[in-house]
Formats: C-alpha cells, sequence, structure tokens
C-alpha cells in the first residue's frame, strides 16, 4: 500500500480518523502524488462530511460525541501540500477569484496514512496562519490546543515536538523553500476537472487504518 501512487486527476478519499470513526471525509483531487509531496484539491462546490460541535473540539474528543452531516465546500478551492511522514500539511487559500494567496495554513496533524480510497490522519489541533505575503504569521487554535494537552489527549513530550515541527514548517513557507514555492501562486485547476464525490464506503475504517 505504501508504494502505491494516485495518478494526477484520480478522486481521492480524505479522512480524519479518531478512535476508529470517521470525523470528516472530503473526496479530492490528486493534483501531485510523488515521493517528495503529495497534493491535493478541494473545488468549490464539493460534498463533504463534516462533524457537529466543531467548536468543541476537546469535549468530543474525550466523550466521543459526534455526529455527520453534508455539506458544501464554499469559497475558492483549497489546495493541499503534504510532505511524507511530516506530522503537518499546508493548506493553500486563494482571495476570491484566485487572485493571490490569501494565507498559507499549517495543519498539524498526524503524517498521512494511505488507504484503498485515499488518505486517513488525525488532526492535531494546533494550526498556525502565514500571510499570504508570507511575512507575519500567528498562532491559531492554541487554546484548545492547550487544554487537550492539560486533559492528557495529547502529552507533552508530543506537544513540543508538534510546534518544533510548526516552527520548522513556518520557515520553509517564509523562505519560499520547495514544495512551498510561487509555482503554486499562479497554478489552477484542470479544466476538464469535475467535482470529485465521496464514495461508497466512505464512513468505512478497516482495522488496518484505526487510529
Ligand atoms: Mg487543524
Amino acid at each position: 500500500m505504501e508504494s502505491r501512487r494516485w495518478k494526477p486527476g484520480s478522486h481521492v478519499l480524505l479522512r480524519v480518523v479518531l478512535n476508529g470513526r470517521v470525523l470528516s471525509a472530503q473526496p479530492h483531487i490528486v493534483v501531485r502524488d510523488t515521493p517528495d509531496v503529495t497534493v491535493l484539491w478541494l473545488p468549490s462546490g464539493t460534498v463533504w462530511m463534516k462533524p457537529t460541535g466543531r467548536e468543541e473540539a476537546v469535549k468530543k474528543r474525550l466523550n466521543g460525541e459526534w455526529q455527520l452531516f453534508s455539506d458544501i465546500w464554499n469559497g475558492e478551492g483549497l489546495l493541499r501540500l503534504t510532505e511524507p511522514g511530516r506530522p503537518y500539511s499546508v493548506l493553500v487559500f486563494w482571495t476570491p477569484g484566485m487572485g493571490a494567496v490569501d494565507r498559507w495554513y499549517i495543519n498539524l496533524e498526524d503524517p498521512l496514512r494511505r488507504t484503498d480510497l485515499g488518505f486517513d490522519y488525525l488532526d492535531q489541533l494546533l494550526d498556525v496562519v502565514v500571510a499570504g505575503d508570507r511575512k507575519t504569521w500567528r498562532w491559531k487554535d492554541e487554546d484548545e490546543f492547550d487544554d487537550a494537552v492539560r486533559v492528557g489527549l495529547i502529552d507533552r513530550s508530543k506537544a513540543l515536538e508538534l510546534r518544533t515541527a510548526a516552527k520548522e514548517a513556518i520557515e520553509q513557507i517564509r523562505f519560499s523553500r520547495p514544495p512551498y514555492t510561487d509555482e503554486w501562486r499562479t497554478w489552477r485547476p484542470e479544466a476538464g476537472w469535475t467535482l470529485p464525490e465521496l464514495p461508497n464506503g466512505w464512513e468505512i475504517v478497516s482495522e488496518g487504518s484505526r487510529s
């Protein structure tokens, strides 16, 4: 499974899986899947499964109480760059009309795992937002992350590792290091691409991909 690569244009399923249950499921289009980077595109208008109680991430993880409902991805599409083995992905958000990169969003997460349908991962709550011009950055959801550490959902050494990884990612973006170059500023989805859809079995978590 690890060696399998998705061809550009393939439709894949990207899920957040928590304690063997799907926390969110988003179909994406594969832009690039090489040993260096996996790049996925979430087009505007894509239907995805979203959890209830989005603002209560820590509570949800402690008591396992959430339901999924379908929602439509609005605004500009979202590009997601993941270097294999890294505990984060970098999400590229554009301004309306894709005129410019609005922000580079570092999503701390466990490394992506390949599945038959795409990729699974576990989000680690903390995020960093780097400005589109790469000059400034700020932590996002730091309170939530600190709460998760306080109640033991994330242990202190892991929290430190994640913060260290985030700082490395910030430097990579600030200095336009590959794969976070200006290539993406002018990147556009292929004209012939259609909206990806949730595949059959999107809700099934096999033993091998539990976290
Ligand atoms: Mg996050």
